[in-house]
């Protein structure tokens, strides 16, 4: 029934590693995480970990990896699989394919939110879509667009997070705190500008904040609407848990689209079109087997 060959999968996070070895139909083997030190601490123990898990249940035929970023995504691209230009110490120029090379196995590199596209879209609350679009609200703002379970991409990743929001200075004083562009959306939005902004996190706050950072993600929702036309939009991230804030991206969504896009997908209300996460922590790990899984059909 199986293929030869397990998948060796990587969750690459700005805080910690999640590694997994598992079978080519996503039983996992054996798991672990790390801390996400500098690569000189952090390779060696991933590589150790896979040689370990390969030694015991038998060789690794592909790599998944689901990674921070900026990362070069880019298959045809010389640095396939580098970190470009990230603050964090140690990592740019670091790159997944000198570490794993010893295994001999094809790996594909993506970025860590559409791993976890792609995880929601295999086996969570993104099953049965053709397009489906995933976004983190969480440190930092990401969309994943998937399509019949690739991610898509352009000369680079998607960058959802920074496109300008309209804000109205009567109601949200606060310019923002992306260096790039202060008011973006991920500067208006992300938790971080939340808590210099109010002083604390969403989940602590009232409804009328709610609704200011509710108003500015319906501006993305609608906006992927009218340029990827997903099946279903999926909402995650830490900021997202806020009570009542999934609720008012509904209402605030349908208002700005004003009834233009008619289709059965989007339903009265919204409810079943946009939507919170089915997997939790599971999607990035589950989106990185499933990179395993691609980068082995390509062979
Ligand atoms: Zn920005």
């Amino acid at each position: 029934m199986s293929g030869q060959g397990l998948i060796g999968a990587v969750e690459a996070g700005g805080t910690k590693f999640v590694l997994a070895v598992s079978t080519q139909q996503g039983e996992i083997m054996a798991r672990t995480r790390m801390p996400t030190n500098t690569p000189a601490e952090t390779w060696p123990a991933m590589r150790a970990f896979f040689a370990e898990a390969s030694a015991q249940h038998g060789p690794i035929a592909a790599f998944g990896v689901a990674s921070f970023g900026p990362i070069d995504i880019d298959p045809a691209s010389p640095a396939y699989g580098t970190f470009t230009t990230t603050p964090k110490p140690g990592w740019s120029g670091a790159r997944f394919q000198d570490v794993l090379a010893g295994f001999g196995a094809p790996i594909k590199v993506d970025t860590d939110v559409n791993g976890a596209a792609i995880g929601e879209w295999m086996a969570g609350a993104g099953q049965g879509c053709r397009t489906l679009a995933y976004t983190t609200i969480g440190t930092g703002v990401g969309t994943g667009v998937v399509r019949d379970g690739q991610s898509l991409m352009g000369i680079s990743h998607f960058e959802s997070g920074h496109i300008a929001t309209p804000r109205d200075p009567s109601v949200d004083p606060f310019t923002g705190i992306c260096p790039y562009h202060g008011d973006c959306l991920e500067g208006l939005s992300c938790g971080p500008a939340i808590e210099r902004r109010w002083g604390t996190s969403l989940d602590q706050l009232g409804s009328e904040h709610v609704a200011i950072i509710a108003g500015y993600i319906a501006h993305l929702a609608s906006t992927l609407v009218l340029l990827h036309m997903p099946d279903r939009l999926i909402f995650g991230g830490g900021v997202m848990k806020a009570p009542g804030l999934v609720e008012a991206v509904r209402e605030a969504t349908a208002a700005k689209l004003n009834g233009y896009v008619q289709h059965p997908r989007l339903d009265a209300g919204l409810e079943r079109y946009i939507v919170t996460p089915g997997l939790g922590d599971d999607a990035g790990i589950t989106g990185a087997i499933e990179l395993g899984r691609q980068a082995l059909l390509a062979r």
